[in-house]
């Protein structure tokens, strides 16, 4: 550890996003370039990891006053702050860093806030490591600003103090928007146009808002108190929300056409995918999809609940990506002994966050990794005993630039286990698309817009992962407030709108299901 400045004695205190304490810099005197660079990233306090294994409480804690004002010392206030260029919504990272360093907090969430309509969720969940941080400068020369750390302070401090981030109301458009889907995509559509004036309605086919936010990520990372309060604050700002509404089922699209001005669609990409290998109709297979969502969203974590899943003793996921890892952590809190990760390339292209593979690993989670899965297998009763499996060596890299799995031949070996969760990925659900012939799709179902978010049908847009396939928190946030923007232009005629924020473009239309193999 290298020598850092002694922080000022009053920058000590309790954890300023539950209290309103007083913030002042984490140094009596002005700090030095080269001073700058000696203060070390300050680590996030965790759950320990044998405790947390056995909880759904969040494992990351959350920086105190203290740490939070010291790392936002560590902000070089770059000329050239490359960090944006990483952020998928253009944060201005260092302007949030440095209001938050000279203790003006109001200042840091209202700036926050402007760019960002879920930074409680994205401090937590997005891959920082290959975003901001990623660009970062002093990633270069040791560690990068710890600038999701840094969000997360400033947003949960912001939803403690709901009063002092409040917007003056806009004026009525006299317009109004339909919203179809409540994940990150919708939801920040949603509060932009709201921002703008419109009347906005979202529907949701679940009876909860939020989507994968919701019924995906679990609590242990990402507590759903803090997603209803996101959604909270969009409702107090006048986005109306209607649950267990299924558009092309309880609304046709047509409907919601002829009743608002515009439509925004945010269905996602959750119609699971499946090995397609002997055995998967056995009892004891599950897709992630159905086994997160019915423990995040339905109970049934609890015996008593009205749908139970099953809780093995020995569990097996097949997969590598966010889906697989949440997954078998879940499994694992719910008292397996034997939790496990197949995936048939390397640690290197695991799909997943770094922070949850490492905190997988603390965890105790087993990786059998280079492996496949075959066949699952079962008893008399089709309950499942086991998988088998064959080891695979890696060649060269594939389409995906990953290396290519290639079986080695007489490898095979049986995992003894009483569950299987298939996490390979996920395709985009065709409960609506379908339901619209004129809806212009991709040979792979997702939907197809131009390069400002609109469909093949006038005044209908769309965006996240039913356009995108694969994609993040954050991209789908990208594109709702790109939508935003256009849906605004669109209703103010002067489409297509000549000051767009800027979001990464599509990586042209999907043409396979999500895959986290
Ligand atoms: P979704 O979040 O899927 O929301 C779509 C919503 O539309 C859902 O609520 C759905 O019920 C609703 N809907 C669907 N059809 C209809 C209909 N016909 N009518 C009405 N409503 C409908 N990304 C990260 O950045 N970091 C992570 O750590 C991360 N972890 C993940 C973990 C899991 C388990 C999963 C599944 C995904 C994870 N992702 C992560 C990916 C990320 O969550 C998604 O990319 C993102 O949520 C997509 O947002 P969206 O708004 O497009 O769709
Ligand atoms: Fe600060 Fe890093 Fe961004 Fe520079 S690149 S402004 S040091 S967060």
């Amino acid at each position: 550890m290298t020598d850092q400045p002694t922080p000022a004695p009053g920058a000590e205190g309790p954890d300023a996003a539950q209290s309103g304490t007083t913030f002042t810099p984490a140094f009596d005197h002005p700090v030095s370039p080269k001073e700058r660079m000696t203060i070390d990233r300050s680590h996030m306090p965790e759950q320990d990891a044998l405790l947390r294994a056995a909880n759904f409480r969040e494992v990351n804690l959350g920086y105190s006053q203290q740490l939070a004002m010291l790392e936002a010392e560590r902000c070089l206030q770059c000329k050239n702050p490359v960090c944006i260029e990483g952020c998928p919504v253009r944060v201005n990272i260092p302007l949030f860093i440095e209001r938050l360093r000279v203790g003006d907090m109001d200042g840091a969430a209202a700036s926050l806030l402007d760019d960002n309509a879920l930074p409680c969720v994205t401090g937590r969940v997005c891959p920082q490591e290959i975003q901001c941080e990623g660009r970062c400068v002093r990633a270069k020369k040791g560690s990068s600003v710890a600038i999701g750390s840094l969000e997360r302070y400033v947003a949960d401090w912001a939803m403690a103090h709901p009063d002092r981030s409040k917007a003056d109301a806009p004026t009525s458009s006299g317009r109004s928007v339909a919203v179809v889907g409540s994940g990150p995509a919708g939801l920040t559509a949603a509060g932009e146009l709201v921002k703008k004036g419109h009347d906005v309605t979202v529907f949701e086919a679940f009876h909860a808002a939020g989507g994968v936010l919701i019924y995906g990520i679990p609590e242990f990372r990402l507590p759903k108190d803090i997603v209803q309060q996101e959604v909270d604050r969009l409702v107090a700002s006048g986005v109306k929300i209607e649950t267990n509404a299924i558009v092309g089922r309880t609304y046709t699209l047509r409907e919601l056409r002829d009743r608002f001005d515009a439509v925004f669609l945010a269905v996602g990409a959750g119609l699971p995918v499946f090995m397609n290998v002997p055995g998967e109709n056995f009892k004891g297979v599950y897709s992630a999809n159905e086994y997160l969502t019915r423990v995040n969203l339905m109970g049934a974590w609890n015996p008593e609940s009205d749908t139970p899943v099953l809780k093995g003793h020995r569990v097996v996921v097949v997969g590598g990506g966010n889906v697989a890892i949440d997954s078998v952590r879940t499994a694992k809190r719910l008292g397996a002994e034997e939790a496990t990760i197949v995936y048939r390339r390397g640690k290197a292209e695991l799909p997943a966050r770094a922070e949850e593979v490492h905190h997988a690993e603390q965890e105790g989670i087993r990786f059998e990794l280079q492996v496949a899965p075959l066949e699952v297998l079962a008893d008399e009763n089709r309950w499942v005993t086991g998988l088998r499996c064959i080891r695979m060596e890696l060649g060269e890299p594939d389409a995906s630039g990953r290396r290519r799995p290639i079986p080695i031949e007489g490898s095979e070996f049986v995992i003894d286990c009483e569950m299987v969760v298939v996490a390979i990925g996920t395709r985009s659900n065709p409960l609506l698309t379908a339901s619209e012939p004129d809806l212009a799709l991709n040979q792979a179902g997702y939907i197809v817009t131009d390069e400002h978010g609109m469909s093949s049908l006038p005044g209908v847009f769309a965006g996240g992962d039913i356009v995108r396939g694969a994609a993040t928190v954050i991209l789908a946030m990208g594109d709702g407030k790109r939508a935003a923007a256009s849906v605004d232009a669109w209703l103010r005629g002067e489409y297509p709108p000549v000051d767009e924020p800027r979001v990464p473009a599509r990586t042209t239309a999907p043409i396979a299901a999500r895959s986290e193999a």
